[in-house]
């Protein structure tokens, strides 16, 4: 035998995560609002406890995350056992189609969704389904219709990224009940605590009925921990031995335990950094709007903001105008959105300050 290495024959064609941008040539420090990170930051507690941990790390790390899974089970009234952490959900989303997935299966996601899910049922081999969105949400129904004998994971972004959209909880509970048993739902409730809507729920009480609805989590938005890579996933016991037997055995950082421990126990803070959300979110929206731009009713930690379709005020040409003012949006043609800009919640002066530049570019300034 000879030649070259050969990787699984459906990767080479798999385009990769892109992430938002963080760098633009010739600008010293630009302003990041294309990763929907918290700009609230972290709870002090969890950054001491981080730092507490640092005479630590020659060690590894509780290969179980037990303490984490315990705190967030107490916080939440969930049972630990029934917990599994991971580097970010982005691991543990993974997982989930690494186990259930592979060559002949579908895997099914709103068309404009969260990029993991295709990624990675292509990386298995399996095919990813888009489902087109229904106000910019999970489309139940069109969901219902795509399932067939060879799906094996729903995925529904709850709320969505990139575009803002929830459904409400009793949406979730239709899906779930009008699938059949064998097809596992992750219902991703990563923006759970941007929520303000009074008829969400992340999916907890769903996962308890069921045997087959996951609901997953993170550390990474409103916890303002992205860097560290904390997440975890709520599901019956069966799914969760599963995940358990493929994951990684450290795969969730040393400092990154205790700093979730401190940041998931301290609700208080997550309070302040849930309000200030909530009333720049607002502020954003209307600011927009009243600009005369189309703009997504968001429950996360960004918007999606449409632009007119002409050749001189459209999406692609307000984010190069931002860009070369510093303002890093995130713009996503790849995901079929090259009419939008999608702008994470900033601090107050990067907010008023990037209304102000949309403003300027459309009355035309250069
Ligand atoms: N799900 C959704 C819908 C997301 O937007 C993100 C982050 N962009 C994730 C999951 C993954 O986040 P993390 O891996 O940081 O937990």
């Amino acid at each position: 035998m000879s030649g070259a290495p050969a990787a699984k024959p459906w990767i080479k064609d798999l385009a990769p995560y892109v992430p938002g941008r963080a760098h633009v040539d010739g600008l010293a420090r630009p302003v990041k609002l294309s990763s929907n990170e918290s700009t609230f930051g972290a709870s002090p507690k969890a950054i001491e406890a981080m730092h507490r941990a640092e005479a630590d790390v020659m060690r590894y790390p509780d290969a179980g995350s037990s303490e984490l899974r315990e705190a967030i089970a107490e916080v939440h009234s969930l049972d630990a056992d029934k917990i599994i952490c991971g580097a970010g959900s982005d691991d543990i989303l993974t997982l989930l189609i690494h186990a259930y997935a592979g060559p002949g299966d579908d895997v099914i996601h709103s068309r404009y969704g969260f990029m993991v899910y295709p990624i990675q049922a292509k990386a298995v081999g399996a095919t990813s389904v888009a489902v087109p969105n229904k106000d910019w949400a999970a489309d139940v129904d069109g969901i219902l219709a795509a399932v067939t004998e060879r799906t094996k994971l729903v995925f529904v972004d709850n709320p969505n990224n990139p575009t803002g959209a929830y459904l409400p909880y009793s949406e979730i509970e239709r899906l779930h009940a009008g699938l059949p048993s064998h097809v596992l739902l992750c219902v991703d409730a990563a923006y759970a605590e941007c929520v303000t809507a009074d008829d969400y729920e992340a999916g907890e009480r769903l996962v308890e009925r069921s045997e087959n609805v996951i609901m997953s989590r993170t550390f990474s938005k409103m916890y303002g921990l992205a860097g560290l890579r904390v997440g975890w996933a709520y599901g019956p016991p069966a799914v969760i031995d599963i995940l358990n037997r493929i994951r990684m055995p450290f795969n969730v950082c040393l400092p990154g335990q205790p700093a979730a421990i401190a940041a998931v126990k301290d609700q208080a803070f997550l309070a302040q950094g849930m309000a200030f959300n909530a009333e720049w979110r607002s502020w954003l929206t209307a600011e927009l709007m009243a600009l005369g731009l189309e703009v997504v009713p968001s429950q996360t930690n960004f918007v999606l903001i449409g632009f007119p379709d002409g050749p001189k005020f459209n999406a692609e040409a307000a984010n190069e105008y931002l860009t070369r003012h510093g303002y890093l949006l995130r713009w996503l043609p790849g995901q079929g959105l090259a009419g939008h800009l999608r702008l994470s919640v900033g601090t107050p002066e990067q907010n008023r300050t990037v209304i102000t530049l949309i403003k300027r570019f459309m009355d035309g300034e250069e």
